[in-house]
């Protein structure tokens, strides 16, 4: 029966591109789910859009001296046109810093305001005194209580997945100076979560909410036993949308209140343009609501988002949230700022048009349950024994063989055996099979059902030999490749929501377009035939290739080598001393010396003793780099000494002098080692 849904995706953050890790936890399902039910007959609003508020998008444009706005700007194509490669068929892709999603979240704040379901507090917030700027969000990192780890931000805790206000944390330090802040008084309006326990133990504990993943559902209840605290939902920053109610200048509503708005609103701004009405996808109780999002979502949508709706009251309720655990690569957790990701207009340039290989291999590895790993050679994998060898050889085989044999139109079938009884039979179910995976948020199960249709159409094609038979005996060649063709017709159908370009390609392969109507979800099962005999086919074109082991290695290497470049771009460089004088400088004498004689200091692992000729004298220096040389190989050695060091006694040797070390790139000791003989007056500066 059909339905009305409204199914969201998180709004990706426009701090930078996306990468595999946010197809796969996200936007991947969610399509998957939004094609399925379109080709169902349902009415779908599927909506996403950027999240452009928030504190990391005014630290990038501060750290690359651009505006905020440049930042937003930047990546929201970016991002937006990934979408549309990656067949990410939103209804509406829209931005939170659009006017009619500031103007929707403002009246959602001004009716909770006007509803008194805020608390007014004046309250001490951390302070930043030399940056003049409260400390929320991101501008703060310090220990989370509940798990200890030491770089959670003022809002969340990304190792628990807990929720935090910045005055949480232990050791708080802030992002912009790395001051340990103050307190200052300001006033802000809080959401009274623990209001709400009550009715969020009944509507997910109590209620029917069993359903939810296991994942989901264990978060959310381990943190309504914790007992829920008042939020604050508005921030003092000047990037956002301004709070619109009296006492609210010079701040803003919290990204967290504002960005699920951007749900509505971009529902709203579709609405409009297609002329419907929308609030039948907000509010009417008939519309079932399902937002997909990563794990360390979950708080913002199965706590705080539903407190809003609930506060405001006229707005349904989400049906699931079906959020996904984790993506790794390579063993090893996706990272932005260490630049260990695959990004998808990189993936693209490198296979152009092998969209749906990204897709297939994420969902046959959708980390659903529990974090997984992403590896090229898994995708290699996917591709090469699965869409390669069992997909795209059985279509590959049907197309091949019917435009050989019979010119491309399909010939009439005669009595059908029992195989052949069973092969249509199974067939038949397989769309009611799919179905049960999908509307249970299980697309990985999904897509290896799909893939066992492939592999139902090369056992039917390898046990009956179609090409054995046609020399021998025309009837049952003809019925089998017409068997064999219902097969891969059902395929075009239902590899659409996972492989919506192949999908394409093999309809028009087969000519569906031509037939009375385009075939559906449901014709596969209730429908005698979905290509009647006569029907003219196209040409066979590859639907997938080979990927080459010099590929795979390729990436890797890449990967390898990114992560690189970004460690020596972040590595942390001792910063400079205090500053002197010309004329502190002038007080040393440097002279260039050589080493005469070495050993090794008893009874210490760091310490050599060196007699060095410094050209005024012979004299003893005791010098730690015992544990980067021998003191045979410091023997003759040249170096530079400073000469005036106050002598000073170090294990009962007085050390009359200091030799001048620094270190390679490797982080090796090595010597100041002048190449010159020109000296021994003391070092110069010029
Ligand atoms: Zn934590």
């Amino acid at each position: 029966m059909s339905k009305r849904y409204t199914i969201t995706a998180a709004l990706p953050y426009t701090n930078g591109p996306i990468h595999i890790g946010h197809l796969a936890g996200v936007y991947v399902p969610a399509d998957i789910y939004s094609r399925y039910l379109r080709l169902t007959g349902n009415d779908v609003a599927f909506i996403c859009g950027s999240d452009e508020h928030g504190v990391p998008i005014t630290i990038k444009a501060k750290k690359e001296g651009v505006t905020p706005q440049d930042i937003v700007d930047k990546y929201h194509a970016i991002i937006k046109q990934s979408f549309i490669d990656f067949g990410i068929t939103f209804d509406n892709y829209s931005r939170t810093s659009a006017k009619i999603h500031h103007d929707t979240a403002q009246e959602f704040f001004k009716t909770l305001y006007d509803k008194n379901e805020f608390v007014e507090e004046v309250t001490e917030q951390l302070y930043d005194a030399e940056a003049n700027q409260f400390l929320a969000d991101r501008f703060v990192t310090g220990t989370c209580p509940k798990c200890g780890n030491e770089e959670a931000y003022g809002d969340q805790c990304e190792s628990c997945g807990s929720s935090l206000n910045a005055t949480d944390l232990i050791n708080p330090k802030s992002a912009i100076t790395g001051n340990i802040p103050t307190l200052k008084e300001t006033k802000h309006w809080f959401l009274p979560l623990n209001k709400h326990e009550d009715f969020l133990r009944e509507w997910i504990l109590k209620g029917h909410k069993k359903d939810w993943k296991p994942n989901v559902y264990g978060q959310v209840k381990s943190w309504i036993d914790d007992g829920l605290r008042p939020r604050a939902v508005t921030r003092d920053l000047d990037w956002g949308i301004p709070v619109p109610v009296e006492g609210g200048e010079g701040k803003v509503l919290y990204v967290w209140f504002d960005a699920p708005i951007g749900y509505i609103s971009a529902t709203k701004e579709w609405a409009e343009r297609e002329g419907k009405n929308w609030e039948d996808y907000w509010k009417d109780e008939d519309t079932k609501l399902v937002h997909f999002i990563g794990k360390d979502n979950i708080v913002f949508h199965c706590i705080i988002f539903p407190s809003m709706l609930k506060a405001e009251g006229s707005y349904i309720l989400p049906d699931n949230v079906p959020a996904n655990e984790f993506l790794n690569l390579e063993g090893q957790k996706l990272s932005t700022s260490k630049n260990w990701a695959v990004w998808l207009p990189d993936y693209l340039i490198d296979f152009p048009n092998q969209q749906d290989v990204l897709r297939y291999a994420l969902t046959a590895n959708a980390p659903e349950t529990k974090d997984n790993d992403f590896t090229w050679k898994d995708f290699q994998a996917r591709n090469n024994n699965e869409l390669v060898a069992i997909f795209g050889n059985f279509i590959n085989r049907v197309v091949v063989l019917t435009n050989k044999y019979y010119g491309g139109i399909i010939p009439e079938p005669s009595d059908y055996s029992t195989i052949d009884e069973e092969t249509l039979a199974t067939v038949k179910a397989y769309p009611a099979v799919i179905s049960s995976s999908i509307e249970r948020y299980r697309f990985r199960e999904a897509s290896q059902e799909l893939m066992n249709l492939a592999r139902l159409g090369n056992k039917y094609l390898a046990d009956e030999e179609p090409w054995k038979t046609f020399k021998t005996d025309e009837a049952r060649t003809k019925t089998v490749m017409f068997v064999a063709l219902q097969i891969a017709s059902a395929l075009a159908v239902l590899s659409e929501p996972f492989l919506p370009f192949t999908s394409n390609k093999l309809k028009s392969i087969l000519c569906h377009s031509a037939l009375d109507a385009e075939s559906t979800w449901d014709d596969i099962s209730s429908k005698e035939v979905l290509l009647p005999a006569n029907h003219q086919i196209g040409k066979g074109e590859l639907l997938f290739s080979k990927i080459e082991d010099a590929q795979i290695e390729a990436q890797l290497e890449k990967l390898i080598t990114s992560k690189k470049a970004n460690e020596a771009a972040n590595k942390v460089v001792e910063p400079q001393k205090e500053e002197i004088t010309f004329e502190d400088f002038t007080k040393l004498d440097l002279r260039v010396g050589t080493i005469l004689e070495a050993e090794k200091m008893p009874k210490t692992k760091k310490l050599l003793v060196l007699k060095v000729d410094t050209g005024i004298d012979t004299r003893t220096i005791v010098s730690g780099i015992a544990e980067s040389f021998k003191p045979e190989e410091v023997i003759g050695k040249r170096v530079t000494v400073l000469v005036n060091l106050a002598p000073r006694k170090l294990r009962g040797v007085e050390s009359q002098g200091m030799i001048l070390m620094t270190e390679d790139e490797g982080g090796n000791l090595v010597f100041v080692n002048p190449d010159t003989d020109a000296v021994n007056n003391g070092l110069q500066i010029s």
